[in-house]
């Protein structure tokens, strides 16, 4: 069907490249362009000799001029932007001026500001709109995955959705005293935010981790989970008509905990640069150094991830209670795509998104968040593609 250009070639990326292989009939072609070169071709030597074309390339993402002549160059029907969130813009604007759709998984954040807002990527909707051209935002499971499924309850399930709780477990155990699942500067800087959750059209600002539930996970068991702000409920909080509070919940152990105030403590989470012998460094992305590369966690990882919503509304009149989950495990990830589950749980919806922007399915100028396109051939996607859904109409509530 056709090409597309895969920018970052981290432990996301890594996933979304093997499912486009996977997905031949659609991506025929991809160009795996990264800050280091060495990495994609690393990927492309692995991946060699499927149906799927791939070349790879150099660029930096920050560079707006880099990315308009790679993406001439390369010519893709859309750009899959899996680098960090402080490239979104740069990458949204060189789609602009190509006039190629742009998907990602994280919105922007400026790297001085640990901020999650849509507010700088929906300013480039009539943009979008003017140039004919779609930007999917915030296409992984959490935001991205959650979002399909509050559509999908909302148009099959639901008249008015009043409560979202989205419940994030991780169950893996990697066996380090303290890792992140994914690039842990960003991991770090999203739990030691304040938390906050959405109600009656405000935000309720907590402090990091101060409000705590146990919850008994289908497949998984009894957990810890803390509130935290995430960025999708920004959009759901808009986009769910009806709706009166949504939450979100990760589960943490008590190790990780322990660590991360240890290591806020003495201020190695700190994103303000400090002198340190005669340069600048930022605390925070020191600390990313010397922690395990979260690609190196798939080997050793074990236990499942349980990732879902539930939804209380109502139907015909009555009182509704609906949990859609998804299951997955973290060796079975790595014995298929050779990465953990937090990795393939985001990079598998990347792929999904992107086919749906290319078969049309998912195409309309602007720029949207998941919820706003048709659940229904996402949904098939997942059971397709290696994030089989499961649902429940009789959930244990969360306080
Ligand atoms: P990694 O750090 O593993 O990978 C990031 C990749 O981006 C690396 O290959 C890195 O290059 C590349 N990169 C960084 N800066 C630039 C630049 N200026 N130019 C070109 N390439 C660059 O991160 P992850 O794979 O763990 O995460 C990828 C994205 O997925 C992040 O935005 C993260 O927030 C998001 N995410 C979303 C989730 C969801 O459910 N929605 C869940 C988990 C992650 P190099 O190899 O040189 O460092």
């Amino acid at each position: 069907m056709g090409k597309a250009l895969i920018i970052g070639c981290g432990g996301v990326a890594s996933v979304t490249i093997h499912k486009c292989c996977q997905n031949s009939d659609v991506f025929e072609e991809i160009c795996i362009a990264s800050r280091t070169k060495s990495k994609c071709d690393a990927l492309k030597e692995k991946l060699s000799g499927g149906k799927t074309k791939i070349t790879t390339a150099q660029v930096d993402a920050d560079d707006v001029n880099q990315l308009i002549n790679l993406i001439n160059e390369v010519k893709p029907d859309v750009v899959i932007n899996l680098a960090l969130p402080y490239q979104d813009l740069t990458i949204m604007d060189a789609c602009l001026a190509t006039k190629v759709h742009y998907l990602d998984t994280a919105n922007y954040e400026p790297l001085d500001t640990a901020k999650f807002e849509y507010k700088w990527q929906w300013a480039y909707r009539e943009r979008f709109e003017k140039a004919g051209i779609t930007a999917v935002l915030g296409c992984g499971f959490d935001p991205g995955v959650t979002g399909v499924f509050s559509a999908y309850a909302m148009k099959h399930q639901f008249d008015e959705i009043n409560y979202i709780d989205i419940l994030d477990c991780n169950a893996g155990d990697h066996g380090y005293p303290f890792a992140t699942n994914f690039n842990p500067e960003i991991n770090i800087r999203e739990v030691s935010a304040n938390g906050s959750y959405w109600e009656n059209g405000k935000w309720v600002e907590t402090k990091p981790m101060e409000i705590k539930r146990v919850y008994n996970f289908p497949e998984v068991g009894e957990k810890d989970m803390y509130l935290l702000h995430h960025e999708e409920l920004e959009s759901l909080g808009l986009n769910i008509k009806g709706i009166k509070r949504i939450r979100f919940f990760m589960t943490f152990g008590q190790s990780y905990l322990t660590h991360l105030k240890c290591l806020e403590n003495v201020g190695m989470t700190s994103i303000e640069p400090i002198d340190f012998e005669g340069h600048k460094i930022v605390p925070l992305q020191f600390l990313k150094a010397v922690l395990p590369d979260p690609a190196s966690l798939g080997p050793r990882t074990v236990g499942k991830t349980n990732i879902g919503c539930i939804f209380q509304g109502k139907k015909d009149g009555k009182d509704k209670v609906y949990y859609l989950y998804n299951v997955c495990d973290h060796q079975e990830c790595y014995k298929e795509v050779g990465s953990q589950a937090v990795s393939y749980t985001t990079g598998v919806p990347a792929m999904i998104g992107a086919m749906l922007i290319m078969n049309g399915q998912w195409r309309k100028p602007g720029v949207y968040n998941v919820e706003e396109f048709d659940p229904d051939p996402f949904m098939d996607a997942l059971n397709k593609w290696g994030l089989p859904w499961k649902e429940s109409f009789n959930p244990d509530l969360v306080e």
